[in-house]
């Protein structure tokens, strides 16, 4: 099927309830620009150096979405373009996102990335050390930062009754974190779902699915 019409699909079965993330991984760059006709103006990617090469080969008024693990050497390559980074697991990785944001003269939105998943492999920071990041004074003196939300990811399984547990946890954790009210934490986004899970994502409150296959076919 065409890139078109699987996001218009999957548009239609959103109906508004979350924003839609064109996850473009390994695609070329011809993929996102048919993505981008469609009507799409939000990609997610997960590699700094792929986000970087592509991001000046396309329209300028697509928001880049930084879904995968950032290094704190690598912030400053997205720090001048990047519209949310996802993946926000410590502080030390907050205070160089500050850092580059304020070289940049502009505030760079994050989420908390949370580890829901029953797997060993997935980054994440457990709901405590969220909490504890959300209160840590610290956060006062990086006013080039926004925290936004959290972003999950469920366990790769069939179990949708796993994965709709695992999402409805994060949703719980989400509406007591979003009671913290500090300058530089709103929160507004809850980012999860992907190719295999975001109806399930949305019914559990997702604002942002994140999706790839579905839209551009399988990664070789
Ligand atoms: C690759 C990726 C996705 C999209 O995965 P699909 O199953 O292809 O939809 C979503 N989120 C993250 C963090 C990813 O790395």
């Amino acid at each position: 099927m065409k890139i078109a019409d699987n996001i218009r699909r999957i548009e239609t079965e959103l109906d508004g309830r979350a924003q839609l993330i064109a996850v473009t991984k390994t695609k070329p760059v011809d993929m996102l620009r048919e993505a981008y006709e469609a009507g799409c103006r939000k990609f997610g990617e997960n590699k700094v150096q792929e986000m970087v090469e592509k991001y000046p080969l396309l329209p300028g008024d697509i928001e880049w979405h930084l879904i995968g693990h950032l290094q704190t050497n690598k912030v400053k390559y997205v720090a001048p373009f990047v519209a949310l980074i996802h993946s926000v697991d410590s502080l030390k990785l907050l205070q160089e996102i500050n850092k580059q944001a304020a070289k940049n003269n502009r505030i760079i939105n994050c989420l908390l990335q949370i580890y829901i998943a029953d797997e060993e492999t997935k980054f994440g920071l457990l709901p405590d050390e969220a909490e504890d990041l959300l209160n840590e004074p610290m956060l006062e003196s990086l006013p080039n930062i926004r925290i936004v939300g959290l972003m999950g990811l469920a366990t790769n399984t069939e179990n949708e009754i796993q994965i709709r547990q695992e999402f409805r946890g994060l949703k719980q954790l989400y509406d007591k974190l979003a009671t913290i009210n500090r300058k530089n934490v709103q929160f507004s986004e809850l980012s999860m779902g992907m190719s295999g899970d975001y109806l399930i994502a949305v019914e559990e409150g997702s604002t942002l699915v994140r999706v790839g296959s579905a839209i551009f076919g399988n990664r070789v």
